[in-house]
Protein backbone atom coordinates (compact mmCIF):
# COMPACT_ATOMS: atom_id res chain seq x y z
CA UNK A 1 0.00 0.00 0.00
CA UNK A 2 1.37 3.41 -0.92
CA UNK A 3 2.63 5.84 1.67
CA UNK A 4 0.29 8.31 2.78
CA UNK A 5 1.68 11.39 2.93
CA UNK A 6 1.98 13.44 6.02
CA UNK A 7 -0.47 16.42 5.82
CA UNK A 8 0.44 17.60 8.92
CA UNK A 9 2.01 21.35 8.89
CA UNK A 10 5.69 21.82 9.47
CA UNK A 11 5.66 23.52 12.19
CA UNK A 12 2.75 25.38 14.47
CA UNK A 13 2.81 28.48 16.51
CA UNK A 14 1.00 28.58 19.95
CA UNK A 15 0.17 31.89 22.17
CA UNK A 16 -0.55 31.56 25.93
CA UNK A 17 -1.85 33.89 28.56
CA UNK A 18 -2.24 33.97 32.62
CA UNK A 19 -2.72 36.36 35.34
CA UNK A 20 -2.89 35.56 38.92
CA UNK A 21 -3.22 37.87 41.64
CA UNK A 22 -0.43 38.78 44.29
CA UNK A 23 -1.17 37.88 48.38
CA UNK A 24 0.68 38.23 51.11
CA UNK A 25 2.37 34.99 52.83
CA UNK A 26 2.49 32.49 50.16
CA UNK A 27 5.45 31.70 48.35
CA UNK A 28 6.40 33.34 44.75
CA UNK A 29 6.49 30.71 42.00
CA UNK A 30 7.17 31.85 38.47
CA UNK A 31 9.18 29.65 35.98
CA UNK A 32 9.42 26.77 38.19
CA UNK A 33 11.53 28.50 40.89
CA UNK A 34 10.69 30.29 44.32
CA UNK A 35 11.54 34.31 44.17
CA UNK A 36 12.02 36.05 47.12
CA UNK A 37 9.21 38.10 47.90
CA UNK A 38 6.69 38.94 51.01
CA UNK A 39 4.14 38.33 48.83
CA UNK A 40 3.24 34.81 46.42
CA UNK A 41 0.51 34.52 43.62
CA UNK A 42 -2.73 33.07 44.51
CA UNK A 43 -4.48 30.98 42.32
CA UNK A 44 -6.03 27.00 43.04
CA UNK A 45 -2.68 25.25 41.61
CA UNK A 46 0.98 27.08 43.12
CA UNK A 47 0.33 30.36 40.46
CA UNK A 48 3.34 30.05 38.82
CA UNK A 49 1.68 32.29 35.96
CA UNK A 50 4.96 31.75 33.66
CA UNK A 51 4.53 28.17 33.55
CA UNK A 52 0.34 27.93 33.34
CA UNK A 53 1.06 30.53 29.76
CA UNK A 54 3.74 28.28 28.68
CA UNK A 55 1.34 25.53 29.42
CA UNK A 56 -1.60 27.12 27.51
CA UNK A 57 0.77 28.22 24.43
CA UNK A 58 1.47 24.56 24.01
CA UNK A 59 -1.51 23.48 24.35
CA UNK A 60 -2.67 25.69 21.74
CA UNK A 61 -0.24 24.99 19.03
CA UNK A 62 -1.84 21.37 18.54
CA UNK A 63 -5.03 22.88 19.29
CA UNK A 64 -5.65 20.61 22.62
CA UNK A 65 -8.26 21.59 25.17
CA UNK A 66 -6.67 24.41 27.50
CA UNK A 67 -5.37 24.02 30.92
CA UNK A 68 -8.30 24.84 32.94
CA UNK A 69 -10.16 22.17 31.12
CA UNK A 70 -7.43 19.99 31.82
CA UNK A 71 -6.87 20.79 35.33
CA UNK A 72 -9.92 22.07 36.49
CA UNK A 73 -9.90 24.87 39.40
CA UNK A 74 -13.26 23.02 40.87
CA UNK A 75 -10.74 19.66 41.13
CA UNK A 76 -9.48 19.29 44.91
CA UNK A 77 -6.75 17.30 42.85
CA UNK A 78 -4.87 20.40 42.10
CA UNK A 79 -4.93 22.19 44.87
CA UNK A 80 -1.73 24.00 45.24
CA UNK A 81 -0.59 21.35 43.09
CA UNK A 82 2.90 22.05 41.25
CA UNK A 83 2.84 23.69 38.25
CA UNK A 84 5.19 21.43 36.35
CA UNK A 85 2.73 18.69 36.17
CA UNK A 86 0.31 20.74 34.02
CA UNK A 87 3.43 21.56 31.91
CA UNK A 88 5.00 17.82 31.35
CA UNK A 89 1.55 16.92 30.23
CA UNK A 90 0.93 19.63 27.68
CA UNK A 91 4.64 18.66 26.18
CA UNK A 92 3.70 15.09 26.20
CA UNK A 93 0.63 15.71 24.28
CA UNK A 94 2.60 17.73 21.92
CA UNK A 95 5.63 15.07 21.27
CA UNK A 96 2.32 12.83 21.07
CA UNK A 97 1.20 14.63 18.21
CA UNK A 98 4.62 14.14 16.36
CA UNK A 99 5.80 18.16 17.46
CA UNK A 100 8.91 19.26 19.66
CA UNK A 101 9.28 22.36 20.48
CA UNK A 102 11.69 24.78 18.41
CA UNK A 103 11.82 27.82 20.73
CA UNK A 104 9.56 29.84 23.07
CA UNK A 105 9.61 33.62 24.08
CA UNK A 106 7.86 34.98 27.24
CA UNK A 107 6.99 38.34 28.41
CA UNK A 108 6.05 38.94 32.15
CA UNK A 109 4.23 42.15 33.20
CA UNK A 110 4.44 42.67 37.00
CA UNK A 111 5.17 45.67 39.28
CA UNK A 112 7.53 43.63 42.03
CA UNK A 113 9.55 42.50 42.75
CA UNK A 114 12.01 42.90 40.01
CA UNK A 115 12.62 40.12 37.58
CA UNK A 116 16.23 41.11 36.32
CA UNK A 117 18.19 39.49 39.33
CA UNK A 118 16.46 36.16 38.67
CA UNK A 119 15.89 36.19 34.47
CA UNK A 120 18.68 33.80 34.37
CA UNK A 121 17.30 31.18 36.54
CA UNK A 122 14.16 31.96 35.38
CA UNK A 123 15.77 30.75 31.65
CA UNK A 124 17.74 27.97 32.69
CA UNK A 125 14.84 26.37 34.57
CA UNK A 126 12.27 26.65 31.87
CA UNK A 127 14.35 25.43 29.25
CA UNK A 128 15.48 22.18 31.48
CA UNK A 129 11.82 21.54 31.69
CA UNK A 130 11.36 21.75 28.38
CA UNK A 131 14.17 19.76 27.03
CA UNK A 132 15.31 23.00 25.17
CA UNK A 133 18.49 25.16 25.56
CA UNK A 134 18.81 28.12 27.35
CA UNK A 135 19.01 30.60 24.43
CA UNK A 136 15.85 28.83 22.99
CA UNK A 137 13.84 30.38 25.90
CA UNK A 138 13.48 34.24 25.02
CA UNK A 139 11.74 35.82 28.49
CA UNK A 140 11.87 39.27 29.08
CA UNK A 141 10.07 41.09 32.15
CA UNK A 142 8.26 44.77 32.23
CA UNK A 143 6.68 46.56 34.45
CA UNK A 144 3.08 47.43 33.93
CA UNK A 145 3.07 51.25 33.21
CA UNK A 146 -0.32 52.91 33.17
CA UNK A 147 -2.28 49.76 33.33
CA UNK A 148 -2.79 50.01 36.93
CA UNK A 149 -2.36 46.83 37.64
CA UNK A 150 0.33 46.62 40.17
CA UNK A 151 -1.15 44.11 42.12
CA UNK A 152 -1.28 41.45 39.82
CA UNK A 153 1.55 39.30 37.58
CA UNK A 154 0.57 38.85 33.76
CA UNK A 155 3.15 36.43 31.56
CA UNK A 156 2.39 36.68 27.44
CA UNK A 157 4.09 33.52 25.67
CA UNK A 158 4.36 32.28 22.25
CA UNK A 159 5.74 28.58 21.48
CA UNK A 160 6.64 27.59 18.08
CA UNK A 161 6.67 23.96 17.09
CA UNK A 162 8.57 21.90 14.76
CA UNK A 163 7.57 18.57 12.82
CA UNK A 164 9.50 15.69 13.72
CA UNK A 165 12.04 17.65 16.58
CA UNK A 166 10.23 15.11 18.85
CA UNK A 167 10.76 15.68 22.61
CA UNK A 168 13.14 14.86 25.85
CA UNK A 169 16.24 14.86 23.21
CA UNK A 170 18.52 18.18 24.32
CA UNK A 171 21.23 16.07 22.23
CA UNK A 172 19.19 17.60 19.34
CA UNK A 173 20.08 21.08 20.59
CA UNK A 174 23.46 21.27 20.09
CA UNK A 175 23.07 20.14 16.12
CA UNK A 176 20.29 22.26 15.50
CA UNK A 177 22.88 25.04 16.90
CA UNK A 178 25.23 24.61 14.30
CA UNK A 179 22.28 24.92 11.32
CA UNK A 180 21.55 28.69 10.10
CA UNK A 181 18.52 30.11 11.79
MG1 LIG B 1 -3.06 30.41 35.97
Amino acid sequence: MPKTKDQRPKTRIGYGFDSHEFRPGIPLKIGGITLPHDKGLGGHSDGDVLLHAITDALLGAIAAPDIGTLFPPSDQKWKGADSVIFLREALKRVWDAGYGVANIDASLILAAPKIGPHTAAIRTRVAELMGLRGDYVGLKAKTPEGLNLDNAAIAHVVVLLEKGAAGRRTSRRPKAAMRKR
